[in-house]
């Protein structure tokens, strides 16, 4: 099992960061999906297509998730992700820590999202994600889940791989607990982004291409 230290550098393999003292400015930089601009971005989507990786980090959230949370919910219904990013990992983890179910809250097209599975009144559900920034889609996903079932036990905190923010402003009273947070990770809103300022372009990476433009200039 590799040790957290370990874990950071291969996720971040392929990254992109950019440091102040550089003195460079580069082309691009990374627009996040919550549409803060950054000088920094983890491919966490390439991490988690890669097997070895995914079982990696799977084993590491799992043993944070039974340290943490099992010795007051020793059983846990549903771990719960937004959207299909980390639909591949939270299975992965829920079987490990013996959860009985996995699942994922879907986008409707219109700014909401949307939990199409049965969770009864009662059962425990631990949100769960792999990266947060703001904190938006995670509580569009405990909204949705609420919705379906007002009597669900949310279980604490949100458990996520990567956490850039210590406190995301989009999730006021939910408590996240990441594997890894990243150092030196600037977050900029775009009217104050430093580096929009400097003359480099703001450019989303999931757009084809993109990840390309930003990894060519590291
Ligand atoms: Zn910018």
């Amino acid at each position: 099992m590799l040790t957290l230290e370990q874990l950071n550098q291969e996720l971040f393999k392929g990254g992109f960061a950019w440091q102040a003292e550089s003195g460079e400015i580069p082309k691009y930089h990374p627009k996040l999906s919550s549409g803060l601009h950054s000088n920094t971005m983890y491919n966490i989507g390439a991490a988690t297509a890669d097997v070895r990786l995914r079982r990696e980090m799977a084993k590491a959230m799992a043993k944070m998730i039974v340290e943490k949370v099992s010795p007051r919910y020793p059983d846990i219904d549903w771990l719960v992700c937004p959207g299909y990013s980390s639909v591949q990992l939270v299975a992965e983890v829920a079987r490990l820590i013996g959860a009985k179910h996995s699942g994922f809250t879907d986008k409707t097209g219109n700014g909401s999202m949307a939990c199409r599975f049965n969770i009864k009144p009662g059962e425990k559900v631990l949100p769960f994600d792999d990266a947060i920034t703001t904190g938006r889609a995670t509580s569009l996903s405990l909204s949705a889940i609420m919705h379906v079932q007002p009597d669900v036990v949310l279980i604490g905190d949100c458990y996520c791989v990567v956490s850039y923010k210590e406190e995301p402003e989009r999730l006021p009273n939910v408590p996240v607990s990441p594997l890894i947070r990243p150092d030196g990770v600037e977050l900029y809103h775009k009217e104050s982004c430093l580096l929009c300022e400097a003359g480099s372009l703001a450019i989303a990476p999931k757009i084809n291409g993109n990840w390309n433009r930003l990894l060519a200039q590291t």
